[in-house]
């Protein structure tokens, strides 16, 4: 086996993974504040050898089709802000609360995803999937949901190439994010979409991430789904137990600090946005 140190910087795929090859122990740096995230030595440490993607343009790439925004894993936060209105309000507001400009300046969306940072919430909610690139194999896609389900499912030598959002109309966003002071303890997020079509709820989506992660999809339960509007506040309620009670919900809300305010935010949500 290979055993030099050294940084890389390749500019296509087929140098990206030649050299990936041939040191398979190379870790993928993107804007690197994950792993100076928790570094508090002066001189921060780095992996032995490292696969630069700063230079790869196919990863900075930013598309529109008719039914995606399409993002290259390289395309920073603040990038995404600055596409304005074709970016799903969710989104946004998600990323405006990560950490401050400066951060967001660097840190890219692909390297959000591969360490569960808080874009991974929206990402869900909104029905995104991530292209998926290794050297030996076609490009395939996974649904940001399957994604997170199959945790570390990145086999060696493989990485995010693009992040395809669809162009869907969200008649009512909430989004929250509470934060721990708590060293080392994750921020926890909260977010509720909603579609009305006619006066008719046609979909219903709320996610929760922290230490673990929930996604409740309405549209599989039908409990307020269908339903026309103002909706009852009792069919909120039966809603909201059905939502507690889902094992994804129970999970993500144990031992969760924010427990309470959680729940209030998404029984406040429903309650101002589609009940009489
Ligand atoms: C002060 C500070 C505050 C922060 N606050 C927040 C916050 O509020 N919310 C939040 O979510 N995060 C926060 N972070 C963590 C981090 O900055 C983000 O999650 C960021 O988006 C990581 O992206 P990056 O491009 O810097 O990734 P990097 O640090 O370069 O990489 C992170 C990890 O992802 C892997 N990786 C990178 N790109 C890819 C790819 N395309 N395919 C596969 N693997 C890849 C790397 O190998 C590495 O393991 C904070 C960090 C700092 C330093």
């Amino acid at each position: 086996m290979n055993t030099s140190r050294g940084i890389f910087s390749p500019n296509t795929f087929p140098n990206l993974f030649n050299f990936w090859n041939r040191f398979p122990e190379a870790v993928i740096i993107a804007g690197a504040t994950e792993l100076l995230h928790f570094q508090a030595k002066r001189i921060p440490e780095f992996p032995e050898t490292i696969l630069l993607l700063d230079r790869m343009e196919e990863l900075q790439k930013i598309d529109r089709t008719e039914r995606f925004l399409e993002l290259g894993a390289m395309v920073s936060l603040s990038r995404i802000a600055s596409l304005g209105k074709i970016v799903p309000t969710v989104l946004l507001q998600c990323i405006n609360e990560v950490a401050d400009i400066y951060i967001q300046n660097l840190a890219t969306i692909g390297g959000n995803i591969a360490c569960n940072g808080d874009l991974i919430a929206p990402l869900v909610a909104l029905g995104a999937s991530y292209e998926i690139r290794s050297g030996t194999i076609p490009p395939r896609r996974i649904p940001a949901s399957r994604f997170l389900s199959i945790k570390n499912e990145l086999k060696s030598q493989e990485l995010i190439s693009r992040v395809l959002i669809p162009f869907e109309q969200w008649d009512y966003a909430q989004f929250r994010k509470f934060h721990d002071p708590t060293p080392d303890h994750p921020s926890v997020l909260a977010l509720l979409l909603a579609r009305v079509e006619r006066d008719i709820l046609t979909d219903l989506r709320v996610a929760v991430s922290g230490t673990s992660f929930s996604f409740y999809h309405d549209r599989e339960k039908c409990i307020l789904v269908s339903e026309r509007l103002p909706i009852k506040k009792r069919d909120i309620r039966a809603f909201m137990e059905s939502w507690k009670n889902s094992p994804a919900t129970l999970e993500a809300l144990k031992d969760n600090t924010f427990q309470n305010s959680i729940i209030n935010f998404i029984y406040f949500a429903l309650l101002s946005g589609l009940s009489e």
